[in-house]
């Protein structure tokens, strides 16, 4: 029989809420952030800032907390240079590939402390003539192409923005261009732009001249992790594959807008000329090719090196059903924003989870904080990690819940797997900004409290496109951002002048994020709504459908039938749930309860694993079918992956066996989650 007695010991639900939302605060979030700010921590640079960690997750309570180390193989800086040369080939600029010292802050004194450079980036030594190619879009050298302009041995200077920029260098080297320029263009770089009324930092939030935008560069869409090791840990004895096909050949640099201007204007009137790739820089944003050519040295080194995740375990009642969160600590710079916001809430949660802890709680389901190092350089930490316990995950895995940037900016932002929307919502509303309004009231207004598909570029990747497990991003920002991405600026100076002055998002991430995670692991029945699943997967449908057309050559129908299926036996699951909670609401720290709740919470836990196959085309590593990163996108995501790819390239033989395919994965995930003959009341 069910029962939802409390033994004397436990904490009821609604104490256990209150002290995971009451404990942050933006005191002692904002003594965490100075902290993991004041010093560099890059990939695999980091293991003091590791071991901190473990020691204030173990002073907290969680006496389980382990340094897990990965050996990865990964580039370093030897030396960068940048030249424009004169038409007898002497140097006629060069450029300084350095940020500038700023006064007020204080954290850009150390000039050059981390080199601008790119991860995973070749060496070369290039000359050649310069050709600019918008943002380096596939569609961009598409066009080029057609236009008959040559791209082959061409230096290529092109804006960050739309895409993950490894794909960029990926796309140049798909028309054999020798080299890549890469600028942070005041059109459209993470900054609210000078032209358009915002002074530059430190005086304003826009992206200061000399800031430059570093970044791993490994072709995000094809490999996450170690590119040497897919699929596998990396371990001291690792085999290792060669890394070739989805890490850079040619090489590339990261510049300022100041550095790119003297490029940009040796364009000025050469070759064609299009509108829409105008930027906002005194240029004429003339294709090229120049007349003078451009000498760029890209030294870096490669070998193992070692990153070390914090891995923090609260074992639960029971221990076959776990909640992971986590977040990345390595930066490129300082990372006040990116990663230093995200990793000082989770040092919040972790310490509210302490106040629990010392009440005598034990979590229901089993909760481990993550605080990953290797990031910035492709997932590493992550992916190794997942990889190295992939069928502990497999089995055990509710859901992980990602933090990276979490507040440069006011707006909630999420994005998830549809299971998790419900939840999310409800957390929202639980969560007050001020005395009459709550964090889904200000969601609404600022965007209709949307959640988005999650793409890829940060550590949620492994878990939902590798295993499938459950996964949810949170973050508090703008709408545009201002926030100096990547670059030495990302400071304290920078996040208290512009990003969140008085830490009030940091601690609302803290609260949200520790909330979501406690009703995840002590609610009676998983706080999952299936429903949701096959709502999201009708317009992933629809979107198909008119991506196709009116063509004959491709059926849809078994697809079609797959998602019906899947819609009634996911409303099977939440009637059942939603009985079974008016039953058995919360269950903190109690071992037993009723088979049938069981059941159903391990329809839950599985349900997103039934989406896993044995690959997508081209990147086998990507197993989720209905979500990936766009091939030629990175961050986006891409809907029934292999099925729209294939229609995108017109392969319509192979958009009829993936769509069968996936329909044939998706009836499966359908039967999993039927319930039969279920009779809630007898359980
Ligand atoms: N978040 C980092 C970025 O966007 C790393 C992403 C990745 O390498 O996968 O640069
Ligand atoms: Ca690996
Ligand atoms: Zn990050
Ligand atoms: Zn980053």
């Amino acid at each position: 029989k069910l029962t939802n007695d409390v033994s004397p010991l436990k904490l009821p639900q609604h104490t256990i809420e209150e002290i995971m939302t009451t404990t942050p605060n933006n005191i002692t979030i904002k003594e965490w952030s100075h902290f993991y700010a004041s010093g560099l921590h890059s990939t695999g640079q980091n293991k003091p800032l590791a071991e901190w960690t473990m020691k204030k997750w173990i002073e907290y309570g969680i006496e389980d907390t382990k340094i897990e180390e990965y050996r990865v193989y990964m580039n370093s800086p030897v030396s960068q240079r940048l030249a424009l040369l004169d038409s007898s080939g002497a140097v006629a600029y060069e450029a300084k590939l350095m940020e500038d010292i700023i006064p007020e802050d204080e954290s850009s004194k150390l000039q050059n402390a981390v080199p601008t450079y790119h991860g995973y980036s070749a060496n070369g030594n290039v000359t050649g003539h310069l050709l600019y190619v918008n943002h380096c879009q596939i569609s961009d050298f598409r066009k080029l192409a057609a236009e008959g302009i040559e791209i082959a041995n061409k230096i290529i200077l092109c804006r960050y923005g739309k895409v993950f920029r490894g794909l960029k260098i990926r796309h140049a080297q798909l028309f054999n261009a020798s080299a890549v320029l890469m600028y942070s263009d005041p059109a459209d770089d993470r900054g609210i732009s000078v032209a358009h009324g915002y002074e530059e930092y430190p005086n304003g939030p826009a992206r200061q001249h000399s800031s430059v935008e570093r970044g791993g560069a490994q072709f995000l869409s094809f490999v996450a992790g170690d590119p040497t090791t897919p699929g596998y840990p990396s371990k001291e004895d690792s085999k290792r594959m060669d890394p070739q096909s989805v890490i850079p050949s040619i090489p590339s640099l990261p510049i300022s807008y100041e550095n790119a201007l003297p490029f940009l204007k040796a364009l000025n009137g050469k070759g064609m000329r299009f509108d829409e790739w105008k930027g906002e820089l005194d240029a004429t944003y003339n294709v090229g090719p120049s007349d003078v050519e451009v000498n760029l040295v890209n030294q870096v080194t490669y070998g193992i090196q070692s990153v070390w995740n914090v891995i923090g375990t609260i074992h639960g009642s029971i221990e076959n059903e776990v909640v992971i969160l986590g977040n990345h600590r390595d930066a490129w710079v300082y990372g006040a924003g990116d990663p230093v916001s995200g990793s000082a809430a989770l040092m919040e949660v972790a310490r509210s989870f302490g106040e629990l802890l010392q009440h005598e709680w034990t979590p229901h389901r089993t909760i481990t904080l993550a605080s990953w190092d290797g990031e910035e350089f492709g997932l590493l930490g992550s992916t190794e990690w997942v990889e190295d316990h992939a069928d502990f995950l497999r089995e055990n895995a509710v859901a992980y819940l990602n933090v990276d940037i979490a507040a440069i900016g006011p707006h909630f932002k999420a994005s998830s797997s549809p299971l998790l929307y419900s939840l999310l919502r409800d957390v929202a509303k639980d969560i007050s900004v001020s005395k009459d309004e709550s964090v889904f009231d200000q969601w609404q207004t600022w965007n209709n409290c949307s959640i988005k598909d999650l793409g890829s570029g940060s550590d949620y990747t492994s878990f939902m496109d590798h295993i499938g497990i459950t996964s949810c991003d949170i973050n508090f920002g703008y709408g545009t951002a201002i926030h100096p991405y990547h670059s030495t600026y990302d400071s304290s100076y920078w996040m208290e002048k512009f990003g969140d002055p008085n830490y009030v998002s940091h601690t609302l991430t803290a609260k949200i994020w520790g909330l979501v995670a406690i009703r995840l692991s002590e609610a009676a029945v998983i706080p999952f709504v299936a429903t949701d699943y096959a709502y999201k997967l009708t317009d992933y449908f629809d979107k198909l459908v008119s991506a196709l057309g009116e063509n004959p050559s491709v059926s849809l129908d078994k697809l079609h039938n797959s998602i019906v299926l899947l819609h009634e036996n996911a409303a099977m699951l939440d009637a059942n749930a939603t009985l079974a909670r008016k039953l058995a609401t919360y269950v903190s720290g109690k071992k037993t309860y009723g088979q049938h709740i069981q059941t159903i919470n391990s329809k839950f836990k599985l349900f997103e694993r039934g989406f896993i196959g044995e690959g997508n085309p081209q990147r086998e590593w990507f197993k989720h079918v209905v979500y990936a990163p766009g091939i030629y996108t990175g961050y986006g995501s891409q809907t029934f992956p292999s099925i729209t790819e294939a229609i995108d390239e017109k392969d319509w033989k192979l958009a009829q066996i993936w769509a069968d395919k996936v329909a044939q994965i998706i009836t499966n995930a359908a039967l999993a989650i039927d319930l039969g003959e279920f009779d809630i009341e007898a359980g």
